[in-house]
């Protein structure tokens, strides 16, 4: 059994995903929450199914994926892994906030754990996810891929009919292009796609009607 269950969380509604097996271990990708009922629902999902979460993982720095790895870090001792080039966005998510949104953080930051890179592999239970790293958004963006399943988690990099934005500092359309030609349509057609906003897709029906991918 593999479940993979979505929280759409924040004022952008980011899609944050707890991801278990049989054996009860699970990951936590992109956790964005920010409201203290979105942190609690995370939590009651985690003990009403009595799962073990091993790993915070985030497809970027952005703050809107990032917002409750204080609260996870307190929770379950898990501290984000992150692509390297992201690290500096992720360690002062305060400084996102300001300059982003004009908002201030109350939370204090979480230290970060493992620094990802390509083809890295994550292991929970009897799965795995490998970093596929996909520059564009921002140049430390991945996607988690597990094989097995057949599923991929995009963050900004792909959304359904759409992509993410390369117009911030970090974001460059010439890494994207790359990444979305080598990476993203070198997967599997059938493969289902968990974007970072919005519904899922395949990665067959971007190829056909995503204008980015056509
Ligand atoms: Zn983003
Ligand atoms: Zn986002």
């Amino acid at each position: 059994m593999f479940n993979v269950k979505s929280f759409p969380v924040n004022p952008l509604q980011e899609n944050c995903y707890v991801v278990s097996d049989d054996s009860r271990e699970c990951v936590i990708i992109d956790c964005g929450a920010y409201y203290p009922e979105e942190l609690q629902a995370i939590d009651n999902y985690i003990s009403q199914q009595q799962l073990k979460p091993v790993h915070l993982l985030a497809t970027h720095g952005h703050l809107d994926h990032n917002f409750g790895n204080a609260h996870l870090y307190e929770q379950y001792a898990l501290k984000v892994e992150i692509c390297e080039e992201d690290q500096q966005m992720v360690e002062h998510l305060a400084q996102q906030a300001e300059s982003l949104f004009g908002m201030r953080l109350s939370e204090e930051q979480a230290p970060t754990g493992t620094l990802l890179k390509d083809g890295d592999e994550i292991h929970f239970g009897s799965h795995t996810l490998k970093v596929l790293q996909t520059p564009g958004h921002t140049h430390g963006s991945c996607l988690f891929y597990c094989k097995e399943e057949n599923i991929v988690f995009s963050g900004d990099t792909l959304f359904r009919m759409s992509i993410g934005r390369t117009d911030f500092a970090e974001g460059s359309w010439e890494d994207m292009e790359r990444s979305l030609t080598t990476v993203v349509a070198s997967l599997p057609a059938d493969t289902i796609v968990y974007t970072g906003h919005g519904p899922q897709t395949t990665i067959g029906d971007e190829l056909q009607c995503n204008p980015y991918l056509r």
